[in-house]
């Protein structure tokens, strides 16, 4: 019998911030507290003094030490579907990073990936998003509630990440060993601060041998001075989250306009940064989108037709977790009238077997869940004059909503 290989190289290389400026190894780890239960932030505590924290140190050594991590269960969970995690992910992204790890006997170095979630100010309210993430929420937040505006969470972290957008975050010696910074949000398009940071990555000679890495929602476009900047960079990665196509694109974006993204996706396909520019269109698979997804993929196809622009890669991933739209929680019912559907073009794309086997590969429905995300719907629906019933005709009749 093989034994597993647990390793994972992000807290070897990585560092994350989250939109309320808390700090995590991953995206799918709890933000990182100190041994007195507070938690590290980007107002109090620098990038050095939680590169050094026990905790990143015990994660190195649970790794060295091939521990199958217990904060790391989606990466198991996935690649036990036969899907490609974020563990794996970073192990060929950082494979020559990973080499001299190894030559040097895991010598920590400083982190060569940044991913800079820098506040949640955003100008979309994403069906499958969260007022942590997205300003935007705040007016239905505070109807939910029944509070105020200023003490919603949405608010509330964009005060603390208005405040977290300082200078001194920007300027640490730490970045300037980077390979790769990522930047999201919110919108990370709308956060005109973090030029600081490329220009002092710029000034110092370092730029060259960096890949910018932006996670957008497609319908911003970059400042005249923001391009002026990405041209001193060795890689521009864009990942556009665009899910879904037409009215149901809109409806899972609001209030995006599926025309306006469209032109947006030509345009970075059309940037003038030969050979130096990667768009991937990143969708998230819900309970939204997981019917419609081929045509997505045709969608995709339909844009490489054009021969004079850069290839549009499609990406995605899943919505996991416990949320109420992870395609996990629909009916064993439901999962299989959608399987009945989407068997019928696993040739198309990979992306159709991987999501008929993370979708059965466990139940997670209940009455519970099925009440909640009914009227989680419907809420959103009267608050923002849409019809889900209307939008999504086939699902309304496989949910028999
Ligand atoms: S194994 Fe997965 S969850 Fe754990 S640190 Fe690596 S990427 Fe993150």
């Amino acid at each position: 019998m093989s034994i597993k290989n647990y390793f994972c190289i992000v807290p070897f290389s990585s560092i994350k911030v989250n939109p309320d400026g808390t700090y995590r190894a991953c995206c799918l780890h709890d933000s990182i507290k100190k041994p007195d239960g507070s938690y590290y932030h980007i107002n109090n505590d620098s990038l050095m003094d939680v590169w050094e924290s026990e905790y990143y140190k015990k994660l190195r050594n649970d790794f060295l030490n091939n521990k199958e991590v217990k904060e790391c269960g989606q990466c198991w969970d996935i690649e036990s579907s036969n899907i490609k995690s974020f563990r794996l992910g970073g192990l060929s992204r950082f494979k020559d990073f990973h080499q001299t790890l190894v030559e040097e006997n895991f010598k920590v170095q400083k982190p060569v990936c940044f991913e800079l979630a820098m506040g949640n100010l955003c100008n979309l309210k994403c069906r499958i998003c969260k007022p942590d993430n997205s300003s935007m929420f705040a007016g239905e937040e505070s109807i939910y509630k029944n509070c105020k505006i200023e003490d919603t969470r949405a608010y509330q972290n964009l005060k603390n990440s208005t405040q977290s957008l300082n200078r001194k975050f920007w300027d640490q010696d730490f970045f300037l060993n980077a390979l790769e910074i990522n930047f999201a949000g919110g919108e990370p398009l709308l956060l005109k601060n973090h030029e600081i940071l490329l220009k002092k990555l710029i000034k110092k000679n370092k730029s060259k041998n960096i890949t910018l890495w932006y996670h957008t929602n497609a319908t911003r476009i970059p400042s005249p001075s923001l391009l002026k900047l990405w041209n001193e960079f060795k890689l521009i990665k864009l990942s556009l989250s665009v899910d879904d196509v037409g009215d149901r694109f809109e409806y899972q974006r609001y209030p995006a306009k599926w025309q306006e993204v469209k032109k947006n996706v030509l345009y970075f396909l059309n940037l003038p940064l030969k050979n130096r520019i990667f768009v991937r269109l990143d969708a998230t698979i819900s309970i939204f989108n997981v019917f419609y997804m081929v045509d997505l993929i045709n969608y995709v196809k339909m844009v490489n037709k054009n021969k004079n622009l850069n290839e549009l890669i499609f990406g995605y991933h899943f919505l996991t977790g416990k949320s109420l739209f992870n395609i996990r929680t629909l009916h064993p019912k439901e999962k299989n009238k959608i399987k009945y559907k989407l068997e019928k073009y696993t040739k198309l794309n990979h992306v159709i077997t991987e999501i008929i086997n993370y979708m059965n590969k466990e139940d997670w429905w209940s009455r519970d869940i099925e009440r909640l995300r009914k009227n989680k719907i419907k809420t959103a629906d009267q608050q923002r004059s849409e019809s889900f019933i209307k939008t999504f005709p086939e699902m309304v009749e496989i949910l028999n909503f």
